[in-house]
């Protein structure tokens, strides 16, 4: 009598992911833990990408304390590949790798200035008398050169 009661509770409100797939949610779904019916796009978008048997095969191959990281791991990969369905996460991976590449450049460029700017400043301070004509001279030396270059780095 008990174990009817709590199947048909069951049955009553599956997991997100018997839901979609319009099968009993049994007491021991695997999925129940990780696709709660109040979030159904996580099933969704994990389904339509790897295919629940799939899905399933990874979870029963994974100690209980990894599935949710896993879980997780796949829900991000999946949303990736449905907004990127070419690249899926590589394309951020690559997008956020072109971005320290053109930040580590401009770094370098700035380094490789202040560098210039201190030497300039050492060799020119002795010669010049005045503060003020020094302080043009730089104004129109250093702009240009170094913030052309960074610009175009950026769209
Ligand atoms: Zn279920």
């Amino acid at each position: 009598m008990k174990e009817s009661s709590a199947r048909k509770q069951g049955a009553a409100s599956p997991c997100a992911a018997c839901k979609l797939l319009r099968r009993r949610c049994a007491e021991d779904c695997i999925f129940a833990p990780y696709f709660p019916a109040e979030e159904p796009h996580k099933f969704a978008s994990v389904h339509k990408v790897f295919g629940a048997s799939n899905v399933n095969k990874m979870l029963q191959e994974l100690p209980e304390h990894q599935r949710g990281d896993a879980v997780s791991s796949m829900v991000y990969e999946a949303n990736a590949r449905v907004r990127d369905p070419v690249y899926g996460c590589v394309g951020a991976i690559s997008s956020l790798q072109q971005q320290i590449d053109a930040l580590q450049t401009q770094l370098a460029l700035a380094q490789a200035e202040v560098v210039h700017m201190r030497m300039r400043h050492y060799s020119s301070s002795p010669d010049c008398a005045s503060p003020s004509t020094r302080g043009r001279r730089s104004h129109n030396h250093h702009p240009k050169s170094s913030f052309n270059i960074d610009d175009s780095f950026w769209p």
